[in-house]
């Protein structure tokens, strides 16, 4: 089956969402790509059920590449200096990621695109499914947790999964409104998020690792940030794990006057991000 309209689909996430997502859309006849640099592994089986033990040890895209073959794949972590190149072939952006700055780099950068958007999160038996949602501007970006990696069900995560595919039928039929669905237990709730009031330039603040060092910023922790010991005239780049803390600490050294950046997260969920 070959669809018309908004039919190129991009999945960023390959885990208990992505992976069962990029079948779906497969199967349905969509021209996906799927972008995720991790590796399987076999302490995640159990959810990810897309993926068998043959598959444990190697990367994710690529398990999924041998079993779709008509696949692209981008066999890399989603940042700020890839983020616009690899959804630039793609129509819509489904966020499958398990980390809160994945979620909102790929939000900001869907509405500067131009690109629609889906997204999914889980926790526990609940999750959350939209479409067309600035998550700036209906989740808190301050207050968010800094890791999702928390417990879940399978059942949850098929059921979340299949919300966002039922998401993405919706684009390409034509239905690009903005709505969240929150999921709890069977149960599916419907809302109708805030349109989005802002171009968050305050997400700007994050740069990666290398144009940091490229520029030979003062590269500091945000628990380390010692004002006494920093000059003025220099610019800073504030690291944390999650990429929460260094935005807090990084705007108000802004607002103290210092030229400060916060860098974009370098570990999530426990797992080392490379950038090279
Ligand atoms: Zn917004």
């Amino acid at each position: 089956m070959v669809r018309g309209g908004l039919n190129r689909v991009l999945v960023v996430g390959a885990g208990a969402l992505g992976s069962n997502i990029v079948r779906e859309l497969i199967k349905e006849g969509f021209v996906v790509g799927v972008a995720d640099g991790d590796f399987v592994e076999e302490r995640n089986l159990s959810i990810q059920r897309v993926y068998d033990y043959k598959d444990v040890g190697k990367k994710k895209v690529k398990a999924l590449k041998e079993m779709f073959g008509n696949l692209n794949v981008y066999d890399t972590f989603i940042n700020l200096d890839n983020v616009r190149d690899i959804m630039g072939g793609y129509d819509i952006v489904v966020d499958a990621t398990d980390n809160m700055w994945s979620k909102f780099l790929l939000s900001i950068y869907s509405l500067r695109e131009g690109k629609d958007f889906v997204f999914g999160g889980l926790r526990g038996n609940e999750g959350l499914a939209g479409k067309n949602v600035c998550l700036m501007c209906n989740l808190p970006y301050e207050d968010s947790e800094s890791c999702a990696e928390t417990f879940t069900t399978l059942d949850t995560a098929l059921n979340v999964a299949n919300l966002e595919v039922e998401m993405v039928r919706r684009i390409s039929r034509g239905d690009r409104e903005s709505e969240i669905l929150y999921y709890d237990s069977g149960e599916i709730l419907s809302f109708r998020p805030l349109p989005c009031s802002d171009k968050h330039e305050d997400f700007d603040i994050f740069i990666s690792r290398q144009k940091a060092e490229d520029r030979g910023y003062i590269i500091v922790h945000a628990d380390e940030v010692d004002i006494g010991s920093i000059p003025i005239d220099k610019p800073i780049a504030v690291y944390c794990e999650y990429g929460i803390k260094s935005f807090k600490v990084s705007k108000k050294l802004r607002e103290m006057g210092y030229e400060s950046y916060a860098l974009e997260p370098v570990k999530i969920c426990g797992y080392t991000h490379s950038y090279s």
